[in-house]
């Protein structure tokens, strides 16, 4: 299938049959195929300035830092602007590393099941054995406990030589996994407790995918540095790390060519005003929880082990290989992709409509349905 054009949620191939695209980018494409606002935004950052690199400040960037800082629940908020998830993960693991090794301590505690991208670090950080296996070893920073066990985080940290818990409060990769709230609660409770920072991977989880800034908010709990890339960007490539200014790094200790660029900056000052402008949180939050009610009320008796999301971050753990639903859906018309063996996920654009929601869950139901029949 080769892709030629798209609008809002629709895309069409080249020739000429069109699909609704519930994979969006990966979670990337925040408002959807050609949304007007962030064309406009795109194109006049392109005709206005072009890239000066972050040793100089631009207006974009600046304005983008802001706005981070000020819509993120993190206090007195710092901000490192960066091109992808990965990389804003790589100067997240140098900071909390950094902050560690003036207290003495060397340790970073990372959940089973995780995924934090595909540069050396974030795979060493990574909770999927597969993914580091070919690469091992890798850097012995990190401590892993099971997702979801407040007992094991609590011994994972009684050493006292732990420099920060990082977790996604929403696992993605690992199958679109939301941690409860009380854990979420206790981790920080416990990093307080034992001197640790709360760092969260919002890479996929965060920029109102789940209906929040940050997909942690629900929880109450504020984290001391958080990133965040995917929707950011709203396609284009961004990543950014948040984080409590003291922890910040001295001149010459991180640095990006093309990190802050104006066009990137552009495209998530658009994404921001569009989600606030249109309310798009709550819409994420509505959207979500009626996709899911739909799903599992379409679906054939027995065939879903489980129906997990919050927003439009949703995982439909299915009873049969989730890679066989996911082509039997391409052949409806409907794209999404999987999170684990077992699990269809879709991420669709913010700007998802109620009948969109009804042909997506309808097409999954019967997919489902003819997986389980082959
Ligand atoms: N962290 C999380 C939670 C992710 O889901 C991903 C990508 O899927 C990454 C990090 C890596 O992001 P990128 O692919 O932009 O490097």
């Amino acid at each position: 299938m080769t892709l030629v054009r798209g609008r809002g949620l629709e895309v069409w191939d080249d020739g000429g049959r069109s699909y609704l695209d519930l994979i969006g980018g990966l979670g990337a494409l925040s408002l959807g195929h050609a949304h007007p606002a962030w064309v406009r935004a795109v194109t006049d950052a392109a005709s206005t300035i072009g890239l000066t690199t972050n040793l100089v400040h631009t207006r974009p960037q600046a304005e983008l830092a802001s706005r981070l800082a000020a819509l993120l629940p993190i206090p007195d908020a710092r901000v490192f602007l960066c091109n992808s998830g990965a990389e804003a993960n790589e100067a997240l693991l140098k900071l909390v590393r950094k902050h560690g090794l003036a207290l003495g301590k060397t340790a970073i505690v990372v959940l089973e099941g995780s995924f934090h991208g595909r540069t050396v670090a974030t795979l060493a950080a990574t909770g999927q054995p597969a993914k580091r296996a070919p690469f091992e070893p890798l850097l012995d920073w990190f401590r892993f406990v099971p997702p979801g066990d407040a007992a094991a985080l609590e011994q994972a940290l009684s050493p006292g030589d732990v420099a920060a818990v990082l977790l996604e409060p929403v696992l993605g990769e690992g199958g679109v996994v939301p941690l409860p709230a009380g854990y979420l609660r206790r981790a920080r409770e416990l990093c307080d407790l034992r001197g640790a920072l709360l760092a969260v991977d919002e890479v996929q989880s965060g920029t109102g995918r789940c209906g929040e800034w940050l997909a942690i908010s629900s929880s109450g709990v504020v984290p001391d540095v958080a990133s965040l890339a995917k929707a950011l960007g709203g396609g284009l490539p961004i990543g950014a790390l948040v984080a409590r200014a003291d922890l910040s790094f001295a001149p010459g200790e991180h640095a990006s060519t093309f990190g802050g660029g104006p066009v990137p900056c552009c495209a998530a000052l658009a994404v921001l005003e569009t989600i606030e402008a249109d309310g798009l949180l709550a819409h994420v939050d509505a959207m979500g929880s009626l996709l899911r009610d739909e799903v599992s009320r379409l679906a054939p008796a027995g065939s879903l082990a489980d129906v997990r999301g919050a927003g439009l971050l949703c995982g439909f753990q299915v009873a049969a290989d989730a890679g066989r639903v996911v082509t039997a859906l391409r052949d409806r018309g409907v794209l999404a992709s999987t999170a684990g063996a077992d699990t269809v996920r879709f991420t669709p654009p913010y700007v998802t409509t109620p009948q969109e929601v009804d042909v997506a869950a309808k097409a999954l139901a019967a997919s489902i349905q003819e997986v389980a029949a082959a």
